[in-house]
This record gives structure tokens, C-alpha cells and sequence, in this order.
């Protein structure tokens, strides 16, 4: 059985989705797209710790997405970056079991024509949104997830961002 993998658009990735128990794979495309500073530090940090790879679609499989949107007959409003990431979804149905997690439309009806898996953000992904709050190396205290020093207010120590469940 292949590795089940989650392929992440932009609003898979605004909205906080990135799974602990599977790999979440994007493309740098979407990456480009992210410029809110809250998301960027997710994404951040998230790279940091390996959760989430940058990989690109291969030629092929952009080709193929081209083809199924030429050919379904309905109107795909579909950007080059989606495109991106349904073709990046292609691509790796040959090594893994690939997951699209994204609310646009669009994206999941080709998704559907292609017939590959996906799930919406806000829904099914419940579970698996998390949070951010900062905590004191010393004292331990909490501070919200824009607290914007590097040292605790009350002991001077280290804070550090930790990710939680909502
Ligand atoms: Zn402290």
C-alpha cells in the first residue's frame, strides 16, 4: 500500500491545515502565494521541522491536468498555481497515495474528473487545525502566538513557539 500524503493549496495552508500523522507535500508556486505574515510564520515553521516538502509536478502530469480541463466542458476558472498543485497531486500518485486538501471549487471538481482524493479545510480537516502560542523557556508563561518579543516580559528568558491543538 502506498504512503498516504497530503497535498497542500493555498487555503489548505491560510487555513491552518497541516496534518501531524502524514506527510504534507506543496509546491513553490503556493508558497509564492502566502504573504500574510501569520501564515508565512506557519509555513515557517512548518518547514523548519520537515512537516511540510516542497516538490514540483513533472511535464506529464501538468499536461494531463491541461488535458482534463480542456475536456471536461465546463468552465474551470483554474489559476497556474492551481493548476500547479493538482498536477503536483498527479505526479505523485506514482510513489504516494495523495489527499488534496483545499475549499476551492474548481480545484476539487477537477480533482473529481481526475479522480483523486481531497478533502476541504474546514470541514473533514477539523481535527487536524491547529494553533500557535509562545511559551517561556523559564517562567513557563503563555503569551499569544503575536506576542512580538524574543524574551519573556517577566523572567527575560527565551519564548518559543509551540503548536497546539484548538
Ligand atoms: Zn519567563
Amino acid at each position: 500500500m502506498k504512503e498516504k500524503v497530503y497535498v497542500l493549496d493555498a487555503s489548505g495552508i491560510f487555513g491552518g491545515f497541516i496534518s501531524s500523522k502524514h506527510k504534507n507535500i506543496t509546491s513553490s508556486t503556493v508558497i509564492s502565494e502566502i504573504k500574510d505574515l501569520k501564515s508565512q510564520l506557519a509555513l515557517q515553521s512548518a518547514l523548519d521541522h520537515d512537516n511540510i516538502i516542497i516538490k514540483e509536478p513533472d511535464s506529464g502530469a501538468l499536461n494531463q491536468v491541461q488535458g482534463a480541463i480542456e475536456n471536461s466542458g465546463d468552465i474551470l476558472r483554474l489559476s497556474e498555481v492551481d493548476k500547479t498543485v493538482v498536477a503536483l497531486a498527479v505526479s505523485l500518485t506514482k510513489t504516494y497515495s495523495p489527499t488534496v486538501v483545499t475549499d476551492d471549487y474548481s480545484i476539487q471538481n477537477i480533482l473529481k474528473i481526475l479522480e483523486i482524493p481531497y478533502r476541504s479545510v474546514l470541514t473533514e480537516g477539523i481535527r487536524e487545525i491547529y494553533g500557535w502560542i509562545k511559551i517561556c523557556r523559564g517562567c513557563r508563561k503563555k503569551y499569544p502566538s503575536n506576542y512580538q518579543w524574543e524574551d519573556c516580559e517577566i523572567c527575560g528568558a527565551a519564548v518559543y513557539r509551540k503548536r497546539i491543538k484548538k
